[in-house]
């Protein structure tokens, strides 16, 4: 790779034809009505630095940090924009030619010597855990933003969940990196729904955070160790999907992994694929869905998680205004900038609130530790739960 702005693609930057149909739908146009914090902008500005008819400006990066990657314009553009291919190279690009700043810096190196090393990971989840019961995280704002951690998820001696009954299946489970720690009720529950459904689930030992979060931020090369890291242990095993229970995980490695190709699942796509037995109890809640950007917009998964919610005896289904829109989470974003995550996040919690739900189904850690917080400050008791967690109800 030579040359500034090699990573992207003058074709996939040609695709767009500057048409606006995007605009509404960019979170961060909404909320601001400014062109340079649109797709359009965005395109326009990478497309400039990549054939050097504008100087790269240090206070124009801000356009693309505030872009959070949801990839809602990929979604809706008439052209075919490979917007994520863009912002993932472009936003790598720009690493190479910025200063680099502070929280940056910070956010790369946690990244590589911390999050791409489960053991690291688990050490420093252990003693979030012990701060939060001493309650010394509210000292941080990121302690605000956290769930109070539980002891953290426990892959099955031997590595192998059993199927309930007869084994259909045989999967691969992405035990990925920080939901184990975040959120361990979500994998459980993920876990036993695999198992109702004849998997036999198998965790691959020695697999590694999948690189999805270092992607996102421009780090692809570290994207890429992990991969490789993470395919030989794929490759030395025989599964028929691999499973995932995160949507931003999921949709990295349907982009990233070539050789998985077809093989990568999001739960809700298997479960609605392979079928779940009969439910033995009603669910009798309001429940509302909203759509993780990289399941909606990325795998283009909206029917699947609706189906199985709606299918559950007992519950009162009810869809939010825009629920395809993002909440402002989006991995790092809302810790790397939070003023325009939290404008994002209001107008979420508006059409959240107005449902008048019990429960928010979600398909992705970080929408719901963005919800939980959000809903929390507003003093809604709307309660925040993985899709598994919302069907495990039923049995
Ligand atoms: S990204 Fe697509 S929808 Fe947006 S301006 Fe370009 S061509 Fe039009
Ligand atoms: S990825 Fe999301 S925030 Fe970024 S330009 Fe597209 S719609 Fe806007």
């Amino acid at each position: 790779m030579t040359g500034p702005f090699a990573r992207l693609s003058d074709d996939d930057l040609a695709t767009c034809v500057h048409c606006g149909l995007c605009l509404d739908a960019c979170p961060t146009f909404r909320v601001t009505g400014l062109e340079t914090e649109s797709p359009r902008g965005r395109i326009y500005l990478m497309t400039q630095w990549k054939r050097g008819t504008m100087p790269f400006d240090e206070e124009q990066v801000r356009h693309i940090d505030l872009c959070l990657g949801c990839r809602t314009c990929e979604a809706v553009c008439p052209s075919g924009v490979p917007y994520g291919r863009i912002i993932e190279a472009g936003r790598a690009d720009v690493e190479d030619a910025r200063r680099p700043t502070p929280k940056r810096s910070i956010s790369r190196a946690a990244l590589r010597q911390v999050v791409g090393h489960p053991g690291r990971l688990r050490a420093a989840g252990a003693a979030t855990r012990l701060a939060q019961r001493l309650r010394l995280t509210s000292i941080l704002r990121s302690g605000r933003m956290l769930p109070a951690l539980r002891p953290q998820f426990q892959r099955p001696a031997g590595n192998v969940a059993p199927a309930i009954g007869e084994r259909k299946h045989r999967v691969a489970f992405l035990v990925g990196c920080v939901m184990p720690i975040l959120y361990p009720q979500s994998h459980d529950a993920a876990v036993r729904l695999l198992q109702l459904a004849g998997c036999e689930v198998w965790f691959p030992p020695g697999e590694r955070c999948c690189g999805a979060l270092f992607a996102h931020n421009g780090d692809l090369e570290g994207a890429e160790r992990l991969r490789d890291a993470n395919m030989r242990t794929y490759r030395a095993a025989t599964f028929d999907a691999l499973v995932v229970d995160s949507a931003g995980c999921g949709a990295h490695l349907k982009d990233f992994y070539p050789e998985l190709k077809g093989r990568v699942k999001d739960l809700t796509e298997w479960l609605a694929e392979v079928g779940l037995p009969e439910p033995k109890r009603e669910v009798k809640m309001h429940v509302t869905y909203q759509d993780a950007c990289h399941l909606a917009h990325a795998q283009r998964i909206k029917k699947q998680p609706r189906d199985l919610l709606r299918a559950l005896p007992g519950v009162e289904w009810v869809e939010m205004r825009h629920p395809d829109i993002c909440c402002g989470a989006a991995g790092l974003y809302s810790t790397l900038e939070p003023e325009m995550s939290n404008r994002v996040l209001q107008e979420k919690l508006d059409d959240l609130v107005a449902t008048g739900a019990d429960v928010v189904a979600v398909a992705n850690p970080g929408c719901q530790m963005q919800l939980e917080s959000g809903l929390r400050m507003r003093g809604s008791s709307m309660k925040v739960e993985h899709v598994a967690e919302t069907l495990l109800r039923a049995y």
